[in-house]
């Protein structure tokens, strides 16, 4: 058993506490878990797995150079007993699978019975990736970290799309310009939340898809040389000279994908 007291910062809300008492660890390569009554068999899964999605992450978004997680280094997965456990001491929305902070290199979460595998494990290790990637850039907007941390997450990815539409033809889209605008705080107040993710999701996998995992590698490493979100995409993107280049050519990808499923459909 171990304790530990530790200073948190959390990424999305900034939430700064101390420690949660007693937990058990258990290490592989490069992730140490802390948990608590948590069956062996899970935590075994869990490394597995998060060992797998470290590789499978850099590899096909495209980044081949970050630190690795290696000793010291690894990075920290808390898992609770339980969600109730787990939103009292992250102070988190009822919605919320699981937390990430890049600065700590640690995720928090609790187990599941859907989904904690091949949607919530990479989701978080995405995010912590990413940030790996692109540093600790003010100016990123929000999407592009859920679009990201959601890259990994296939069933999602491709259901993403078929949301995106829907929302489209039932007036719920959310516009670009309007999804550029909303951070970790205003989200919390949405009732709309699916659709952001499915939007975010959408953008990245349309970055990616049809310009190449190159160009995106060349986007994220002039964030990261702390470049504005304007001057990065025009400098990796031929066509896209701007942020409202970028949504007009996305919304309009959409709006032709939904003629043709309109046509379909008649
Ligand atoms: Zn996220």
């Amino acid at each position: 058993m171990k304790k530990v007291f530790k200073l948190f910062l959390c990424l999305s809300f900034l939430t700064i506490f101390f420690g949660f008492g007693d937990f058990s660890e258990k290490k592989s390569t490069h992730f140490i878990i802390y948990y608590k009554d948590i069956p062996e068999d899970f935590l075994d899964d869990v490394l597995e797995y998060s060992e797998r999605y470290y590789d499978e992450l850099t590899e096909k978004l495209g980044f081949r150079r970050f630190n690795y997680w290696t000793w010291d280094n690894r990075a920290k997965i808390y898992i609770f007993e339980d969600k109730e456990t787990y939103e009292k001491e992250m102070n988190q929305p009822a919605w919320a699978g699981g937390s990430a902070s890049y600065v700590d290199k640690t995720i928090w979460t609790f187990p599941q019975e859907s989904g904690f595998f091949d949607t919530l494990l990479p989701h978080e290790i995405g995010h912590i990736v990413f940030r790996e990637v692109v540093g600790a850039h003010r100016n990123i907007p929000l999407w592009l970290e859920e679009g990201v941390a959601q890259y990994l997450e296939q069933a999602k990815r491709i259901g993403a799309e078929k949301h995106v539409l829907s929302a489209m033809s039932e007036g719920a889209f959310i516009p670009f310009k309007e999804l550029m605008e909303i951070n970790g705080l205003t989200l919390r107040s949405r009732d709309d939340v699916k659709v952001y993710y499915a939007e975010a999701s959408s953008l990245v996998n349309y970055l990616i898809q049809k310009y190449g995992v190159d160009s995106f590698n060349n986007f994220c490493s002039k964030l990261k040389d702390g470049k504005t979100f304007d001057n990065a995409i025009s400098y990796a993107y031929f066509y896209i000279r701007n942020s409202s280049d970028l949504g007009e050519a996305w919304e309009q990808y959409l709006k032709d994908k939904l003629k043709i499923k309109d046509k379909m459909v008649l």
